[in-house]
């Protein structure tokens, strides 16, 4: 179980927000997920889910060869690269691959 951060009221590890309904009505305005235009929201939601290990190396794989396409130059190319290194320490911790895997897979990987 995971708590609200407003109240501490107990959410189901599912849920994906980090406030409860109550909360998230109070502080937006609205029900969870319906703030778009306001930073705090794109910055400081927490998403939770859960991922098998074999899921987690596909992401990890397709999002290497994704930031190697060459029209990949948006701007969350930045941000995609931090989290794909994320994931590759947590397969590394996980030993589902060696260190030299995650070397090579993410080899190539630049901040632009
Ligand atoms: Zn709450």
């Amino acid at each position: 179980m995971t708590e609200c951060a407003g109240c501490g009221t107990l959410l189901s590890p599912k849920y994906p927000w980090h406030l409860c309904p109550d909360c998230w009505k109070e502080k937006y305005g609205a029900a969870p997920g319906w703030n778009k235009k306001d930073n705090e929201f794109w910055l400081n939601t927490i998403v939770r889910f859960e991922l098998n290990v074999l899921s987690l190396m596909a992401l990890h794989g397709n999002l290497c060869l994704a930031l190697r396409h060459p029209d990949n130059k948006g701007e969350s190319r930045g941000i995609m690269i931090h989290f794909v290194q994320l994931v590759g320490r947590k397969l590394v911790e996980l030993n589902a691959i060696t260190p030299d895997q995650r070397k090579e897979a993410e080899s190539g990987l630049v901040v632009p």
